[in-house]
């Protein structure tokens, strides 16, 4: 991100957003060709610290649309773009050197270690019984400093009009709300830019991403950053991607999956941006 910035200063800037409960700073990369008032789409990474495709394919993506512009003229016009691949270094780091697993951060709370950063966010937030568990969503809503880092940067950046939470694994595209088995009365609009974007990635290589929302997919989960996105920052078009694979691997694929996912991953958000009817 820092040579990206460094050698294409008039296309992107680093953002320090804030920082980590361990004093990690939060980098983010905004991407703007100039013009006022353009509409911008988010992409995050890494809120939950072993899924490590997720930084990457948020890297990948940052590359294709600052070294590899003249390739995506017309996405660099119509949008700005602010891309977080690490929204939560510590819990990274602690991958990287202690347990590959980790999933939440590090922020200590008495005797356990850790929140659930995707249950931290103030929308329909529910409190955990128990700080042990993997999805402990932290003593109140925003506890944490990543969560709020986002909540702050977003409210702050009014022409956000898409939100993408990149996650991993089992390959799908999952559209709110994610906290009850009701849909959004706008489930529709929200479906059509997000099928073009699976329809776009099956025909890169054949990966299928299933399409729908939690409760049809997988399970209802409280205080996920998407379903704060669109229930209280305004933001239509949430979803969260569950990248690859659909379990062979699981959160440890291989370093050989990373380009190819990245493209595939993409050539989806391509077909879902030009797509958008923004
Ligand atoms: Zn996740």
């Amino acid at each position: 991100m820092d040579y990206l910035a460094g050698t294409f200063p008039n296309l992107c800037r680093v953002e320090v957003i804030g920082k980590s409960a361990e004093g990690r700073k939060i980098k983010l990369l905004s991407i703007t060709s100039g013009g006022d008032n353009k509409p911008a789409i988010w992409i995050d990474g890494g809120l939950h610290a072993r899924e490590w495709i997720s930084p990457a394919s948020a890297t990948y993506i940052q590359q294709q649309l600052v070294e590899l512009r003249d390739n995506h003229e017309q996405l660099l016009q119509k949008y700005d773009w602010y891309i977080l691949p690490v929204a939560n270094p510590d819990g990274y780091e602690y991958t990287r050197n202690k347990d590959r697993l980790w999933r939440k951060s590090r922020h200590r709370y008495q005797s356990c270690v850790g929140v659930d950063l995707n249950r931290n966010f103030g929308y329909q937030w529910k409190s955990s019984r128990g700080c042990r568990r993997e999805d402990y969503s932290g003593p109140s809503p925003f506890s944490e400093p990543e969560t709020r880092a986002i909540r702050d940067y977003i409210l702050a950046h009014k022409n956000i009009k898409a939100y993408i939470s990149l996650h991993s694994y089992s390959q799908m595209w999952l559209i709110p709300w994610g906290y009850t088995d009701e849909k959004p009365k706008d489930y529709y609009e929200i479906y059509l830019p997000a099928e073009k974007a699976v329809e776009a990635i099956k025909k890169v290589r054949g990966t299928e991403y299933l399409l729908g929302t939690p409760a049809e997919l997988l399970y209802t989960s409280q205080g996920s950053s998407d379903d704060w996105a669109k229930g209280s920052a305004g933001i239509d078009y949430a979803y969260t991607i569950e990248l690859p694979d659909t379990g062979d691997y699981g959160f440890v694929l291989p370093s050989s999956q990373i380009k190819p996912v990245g493209h595939e991953l993409w050539t989806g958000i391509k077909a879902f941006a030009e797509s958008l009817p923004l």
